[in-house]
């Protein structure tokens, strides 16, 4: 195995820490405001007869054990639908009661 030298080192070292911030940013820009929203005619969807606007007066995606965003958000990921939002005040047959 080549060994680096001192300076080599301490190139690939500073390399590394430059770009880290922009490897940071640019996994945080791909986050859940950046994902599209689900097509309630998707097939998955209409599977599970989501809605963007519930049916229930009590139960909506914010209040669902599988919706992973703050409580009063219009839009949020849920562990059902991957890589998609769904509507904080949506609703599918797959809902379940947030605990606590
Ligand atoms: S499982 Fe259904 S009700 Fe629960 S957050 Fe996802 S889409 Fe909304």
């Amino acid at each position: 195995m080549k060994q680096l030298s001192r300076r080599q080192f301490v190139m690939s070292t500073a390399t590394v820490v430059a770009l880290s911030p922009s490897i940071f940013l640019t996994s945080r820009s791909v986050g859940a405001a950046d994902m599209p929203k689900v097509d309630p005619n998707d097939p998955q969807a209409k599977a599970l007869s989501y809605v963007h606007e519930s049916p229930s007066a009590d139960n909506f995606c914010t209040n669902c054990q599988l919706y992973s965003s703050a409580a009063d958000s219009a839009w949020g990921p849920c562990a059902i639908f991957p890589g998609k939002l769904v509507a904080g005040k949506g609703w599918c047959s797959a809902w379940v009661k947030k605990s606590g």
